[in-house]
């Protein structure tokens, strides 16, 4: 086997010696040796000392309704909830070249940022049918070379009191998709949504990704019914629930014994910070709540967690660079999270983690698996998170897709 490349003077965030480099040998778009020195041929390509981590992970995002603050109608009042209004007056303009066009754009942000894996929702809602699928299909076949999508296919306005509405879920599943997803808060009967969401998943043998617990009370928390159907079908690790802003406003100790049962029932929690803080506390007219879950409180239990970005510039988030290494900062901010340890967690949370909840069983640096590799301008996780740092450069399975010259300062 001859080596393709070789990724020199790297520096490893389980290095036992803070100075210690190695280098990353890659063949076929696979690892094949990590070793202090490998001479050899191939292109040799020098990390400079700087810290390199497998590819960034999003486990929870909307590609589909990306990019059109553009053509909704703008939120005048800030107590105003109405995302879900403005944004569903504008999905009959998804035709299947503008969702792929606005995606594809936002796709390729992510891709600048170090993103090369990424679970994005699909909503197949009857004002879009299945438009919006077909359009994301097609960019995981063309944009394949950069970045591994998986399909959540699901109902963003309703599902048990739509009559008929399954029936494109159903079609999704049947061409493909590989998670089940829901809103059960926009469904008349959101358990029974939950309900049906479950036995879906076990007719397709797919995985389960649920919006669930938004708001600011304690009042009805959907995960105690997401861990029972979890345990009650033995689909631990394979259940992800995003958003839980109401986990924000429980007691340490209540935090605590919700991580216990995240943990044992194997259901993770996907925090979506810019989405979460953005909607959270509008009732309030000073000292608003934040409304982001603390899932370093929730790991700390047993439980996986992940952050991610979920909406960029539409009526949910109206913002959006695609750096999910930005949104760690945030979320670590707000979250009054800021040691070491706690960094380098977060640092997790938008790599190991969310590979997990991908289930990703050939996810990290090591020999054999897939030389999905990004360098970073920094030493460590933590000084990544701390200094939102820029990727210089990232490679998917051993080809490098994506270059940035750091900025020069012209000194007089
Ligand atoms: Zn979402």
């Amino acid at each position: 086997m001859s080596l393709s490349l070789i990724l020199s003077n790297a520096r490893l965030a389980n290095a036992s010696d803070a100075s210690a480099t190695v280098d990353i040998a890659i063949a076929d778009g696979r690892i094949t040796a990590i070793e202090p020195r490998i001479s050899g041929g191939g292109t040799r390509v020098d990390a400079g000392g700087r810290f390199v981590s497998s590819g960034l992970v999003e486990s929870h995002f909307h590609l589909d309704k990306s990019r059109i603050l553009d053509r909704v109608a703008p939120l005048e009042d800030r107590r105003v909830t109405d995302y879900m209004k403005r944004t569903s007056a504008v999905k009959d303009t998804f035709t299947v070249e503008d969702v792929y066009a606005r995606a594809r754009d936002t796709l390729e942000q992510c891709l600048l940022n170090g993103v090369m894996h990424m679970r994005t929702h699909i909503e197949v809602d009857a004002p879009i049918g299945l438009r919006g699928y077909e359009a994301i299909e097609r960019l995981a076949k063309d944009y394949a070379w950069g970045m591994d999508l998986q399909l959540c296919v699901f109902l963003q306005e309703g599902w048990t009191n739509v009559p008929g509405a399954e029936s494109t879920v159903v079609q999704a599943l049947k061409r493909g998709a590989t998670v089940v997803g829901g809103a059960p808060r926009y469904d008349a009967d959101g358990a029974a949504q939950i309900r049906r969401i479950f036995a879906l998943a076990k007719d397709f043998n797919v995985d389960v990704d649920i919006h669930g617990d938004g708001g600011y009370t304690t009042d009805d928390m959907m995960v105690w019914q997401i861990c029972d159907l979890t345990d009650r079908m033995g689909w631990g690790g394979r259940v992800a629930i995003g958003h839980g802003n109401k986990y924000s406003c429980l007691t340490d100790s209540q935090v605590a014994a919700l991580g216990k049962r995240l943990a044992d029932s194997g259901v993770a929690v996907s925090v979506l910070p810019a989405t979460d803080i953005f909607t959270s506390g509008r009732h309030m007219e000073h000292s608003v709540m934040r409304g982001l879950a603390d899932a370093n409180a929730l790991v700390a239990q047993g439980a996986n967690c992940s952050i991610a970005t979920n909406n960029v510039l539409n009526p949910f988030t109206p913002y959006g660079d695609c750096s999910l290494v930005r949104i760690a900062n945030m979320y670590a901010n707000v979250v009054q999270r800021g040691t070491e340890k706690d960094l380098s967690e977060c640092f997790a949370m938008v790599t190991d983690r969310p590979a997990r909840i991908l289930r990703k069983d050939d996810y990290g640096i090591a020999v054999g698996n897939p030389a999905d590799l990004v360098v970073w301008n920094a030493k460590t996780p933590a000084e990544v998170i701390a200094t939102v740092a820029q990727p210089v450069m990232g490679f998917k399975r051993g080809r490098r897709v994506f270059t940035r010259e750091m900025p020069t300062l012209h000194r007089p």
